[in-house]
């Protein structure tokens, strides 16, 4: 007979993010060693993101679960000869979702977790509902009491003497596939043509790329290209435009 498991596992699916480092912080807080970790590569992320998680395996001593499926973002589209956007969101799904459900269905019965806080109460509700439906619990970490806000989570992992990701020190608000995230928007765009200005150019020519295979579709919403936002020499204000949502938006 095989190991029997003496605890329902408790899974915390990290992005590489501070969101859901604090998430799963609070969440070994009250269960300890019956915390899994998992975390999956899109092979399209900023290299600080790994020193983040290994930082992170230092403080919690434990193993992160890294999956990777080799495809990045682009290639994913490039297969489906689909202009990703925040409308098509393959990347996502194929990278990280469908494997992480692989991996949950073999954990069952589980509870999950997921890095969402007050602020996003209209993202909880669809994989709420989509995890339940396979067996699985569902809970949010960061709606736990005491409430915290988003300023707060940099401060927490200061706290933990673990540097913040390079992403959000470069000026964006999240640490998803490198700032070329097909769901951002424009500020975070501009943002990444100002502090790795190579990665947007082919991200920029990706879309050129592309446009002549699929028709004249683009990244951002309303038909704006990157090159059009590259010429634009206006100062952009993040007014919440950018929807950043990755993993937890299924
Ligand atoms: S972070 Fe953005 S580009 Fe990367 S997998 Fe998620 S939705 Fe796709």
């Amino acid at each position: 007979m095989g190991l029997m498991r003496k605890y329902k596992p408790h899974i915390v699916s990290l992005s590489g993010g501070i969101a859901s480092a604090v998430a799963a912080d609070r969440v070994i807080g009250r269960y300890g060693d019956e915390v899994e970790l998992w975390f999956a590569d899109t092979s399209w992320e900023d290299d600080d993101l790994y020193r983040f998680l290994d930082d992170l395996e230092v403080r919690w001593d434990r193993e992160i679960t890294r999956y990777k499926d080799g495809r990045t973002p682009p290639q994913v589209f490039e297969e489906e000869r689909v202009i990703g956007s925040n409308r098509f969101l393959s990347c996502t799904r194929k990278l990280k979702i469908r494997p992480f459900v692989k991996h949950l269905k073999q954990r069952l019965p589980c509870v999950i977790y997921l890095g969402l806080d007050w602020t996003e109460s209209h993202r909880l509700e669809g994989p709420k509902r989509r995890y339940e439906d396979m067996g699985a619990g569902v809970d949010f970490p960061l709606l736990w009491e005491p409430r915290l806000m988003k300023r707060d989570y940099m401060e927490l992992v200061k706290g933990w003497g673990i540097e913040i990701p390079m992403m959000y020190r470069r000026g964006f608000s999240h640490n998803n596939c490198g700032g070329s995230c097909f769901r951002q928007g424009a500020y975070a765009w501009k943002k990444l043509q100002q502090s790795d200005p190579d990665r947007f150019r082919w991200m920029m020519e990706w879309e050129e790329g592309m446009q002549k295979v699929v028709g004249n579709h683009t990244i951002l919403n309303r038909g704006r290209s990157l090159r059009s936002l590259e010429a634009d020499g206006r100062q952009l204000v993040f007014g919440g435009i950018d929807d950043e949502g990755c993993f937890c938006d299924w």
